[in-house]
């Protein structure tokens, strides 16, 4: 269903993204009673709504009243879909301002949740190991249908936290944007609730028939969530009311240290990786100039301050450059870095897009260096890398579509493109 038409006389007011206390402003300005904003907060984020017509708990004259006012429900819309052979889809996601972000439903993940001790980990390599277990089946949609996603036990959904970003690392397309705009906590979660609609997922006793459904987390698309922090954050909440936990989610920092620091203080945090990528601040600085500012025994200092649980590890991501960190040395120096944190490393292969002057690692040199990490003692993945052939894959995440976009159903013609 499309959503609600934007109102142009006055600026759309969106409902989603609304805490239930500023859900309780908005009845309450209306002259209606409290429990109005209870059912507003069902509707919006545990039956995910697409537009007021669909909040039948709300009288008809309610819904009429508020679509005067100028709310809307406020989704992000999918404005194209692209699917890879692997199952990967990549969306481009319209927010009610015309700007957008990618946002990427990867069923079955992509092997980054491995060794961090949570549930999600836990699953993800019984998966690796057996992969015997019956998959859930997605009937609601014929295959190649809007909808339909073939076989998956649980599904990992990467999220944008802005629109392009400031940080400017060398490897990654997304910095190629620049900033454009900070996402606010309603964009953030309605990338979530727009996919799960059109995935047909179901959550505790909300809309969908795909049940039961492990959903994780990664806010590892567009943007530097540490940049837009309190809009990041906001969105937990808002994605725990949508039923999924924050032991499902992971945020992803290129290393901004007063967000560390903040985070670390917070009652109700995601997991944390930390974007390593460098085995020292001489090639961190090259690639990531944000090391300027903050290195990396700051970063590790910062990360010392969290409250990790018992059984939590700290995930360190390291993009493999072909030629500049991948090397027998730089692994020797990742094991002195991490040496007595309760880490774990998620080797991610670079991956290639235009106008990005780097090389693939040779794919000897991440056997290496994997095996160095995993002797040193510390557990060590590489990333299934997913939906190359879309340009669905970590730091391929470039707006493709600029102006006004339709609803298009692109499926990649297949193979590998890079
Ligand atoms: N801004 C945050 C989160 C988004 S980037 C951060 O930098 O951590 C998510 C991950 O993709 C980061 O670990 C980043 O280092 C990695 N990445 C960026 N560009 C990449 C590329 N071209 N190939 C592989 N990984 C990349
Ligand atoms: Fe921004 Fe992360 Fe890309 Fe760096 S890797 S430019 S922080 S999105």
């Amino acid at each position: 269903m499309a959503n609600d038409p934007i109102p142009t006389e006055k600026q759309s007011l969106p409902l989603f993204g609304l805490a239930p206390d500023e859900l309780r402003d908005v009845v309450e300005d209306l002259g209606q009673s409290k429990y109005r904003a209870v059912q507003l907060a069902e509707a919006l984020y545990k039956q995910r709504v697409q537009t007021l017509d669909e909040i039948t708990t709300l009288t008809v004259e309610l819904r009429e009243r508020l679509a005067r006012e100028g709310y809307v429900v406020g989704l992000p819309e999918i404005a194209q879909a692209t699917r890879s052979i692997d199952g990967t889809e990549r969306y481009l996601m319209r927010m009610t301002d015309g700007e957008t972000v990618e946002t990427v439903w990867m069923p079955n993940g992509d092997g980054g949740e491995r060794g961090d001790g949570s549930e999600a980990a836990l699953e993800e390599e019984a998966s690796y190991s057996d992969e015997a277990e019956p998959a859930l089946r997605n009937n609601s949609a014929k295959d190649g249908a809007p909808g339909s996603v073939g076989e998956y036990k649980r599904a990992t959904i990467c999220i944008s936290s802005q629109v392009g970003c400031a940080v400017n690392c060398q490897f990654c397309l997304t910095a190629k944007l620049g900033m454009r705009r900070n996402l606010t906590a309603g964009e953030i979660a309605g990338q979530v609730s727009a996919v799960l609609n059109r995935q047909n997922v179901r959550i505790g006793s909300g809309r969908g028939v795909q049940t039961p459904s492990r959903i994780n987390l990664v806010f590892m698309g567009m943007g530097e969530p540490f940049l837009n922090y309190d809009a990041f954050m906001r969105s937990v909440h808002l994605l725990r009311a949508m039923g999924i936990p924050e032991s499902r989610m992971t945020v992803s920092t290129s290393g901004i240290l007063p967000g560390i620091l903040q985070f670390a203080k917070e009652p109700i945090r995601p997991k944390l990786a930390l974007s390593l990528n460098a085995s020292n601040d001489e090639v961190r600085e090259q690639i990531m100039p944000v090391t300027r500012k903050w290195n990396i025994s700051a970063l590790l200092d910062a990360l010392r301050t969290i409250p990790f649980g018992k059984r939590e590890y700290v995930t360190f991501e390291y993009v493999l450059l072909g030629g500049v960190n991948d090397q027998r040395q730089h692994a020797r120096e990742v094991l002195k870095l991490l040496a007595g944190m309760k880490a774990k490393v998620n080797l991610i292969v670079w991956n290639p897009g235009p106008g990005i002057e780097f090389h693939e690692p040779a794919p000897a040199d991440v056997a290496v260096f994997h095996r160095m990490l995993i002797d040193g003692g510390i557990p060590t993945f590489t990333r299934r890398p997913r939906g190359r052939d879309i340009y669905a894959a970590c730091g391929q995440l470039k707006r493709t579509v600029d102006g006004p976009a339709e609803l298009v159903e692109i499926t990649s013609p297949g193979g590998v493109r890079n």
